[in-house]
């Protein structure tokens, strides 16, 4: 019996997408919003949160392999990206106190200075740019 139903799963499920990252995220966010729904009694976050559900299914069982692929790819670069530009924010709240954060006018990466060195001359350590900067 379990072998049988297995064995259909199996085959429905031949060529079809499953999961992947950015549809775990969709259930994941669909599951929050329908919560924050129920506590807030604010109908559209149910909606919002329906849609997100749905979309995470409809992408497991996509036959469009190549497509939710590159979704997934993505979503996980952005995720990726997300993830450490908040732990970066809380280092730079940490060293608030002894460093001074700006980013390199030329090519945007973020570089410091220990706070009270004055007017100097910065070199990027990306795209070797001079600048002035006081700290
Ligand atoms: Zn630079």
């Amino acid at each position: 019996m379990w072998q049988r139903i297995k064995g259909a799963l199996q085959r429905f499920m031949m060529g079809r997408h499953g999961g992947d990252q950015l549809s775990l995220a969709m259930l994941i966010v669909g599951l929050v919003l329908s919560l924050l729904s129920t506590f807030t009694r604010f109908m559209p976050l149910y909606w919002l949160g329906m849609i997100a559900y749905i979309w995470g299914i409809f992408r497991m069982f996509s036959r469009n392999d190549a497509k939710r692929n590159e979704e997934n790819q993505r979503w996980v670069t952005f995720w990726t990206r997300f993830k450490t530009e908040i732990r970066q924010f809380f280092v730079r709240l940490k060293n608030f106190r002894k460093y001074k954060y700006f980013k390199c006018p030329q090519c945007k990466s973020r570089l410091r200075l220990p706070r009270k060195v004055g007017e100097v001359t910065v070199t990027c350590s990306k795209c070797k740019h001079q600048f002035k900067q006081k700290a």
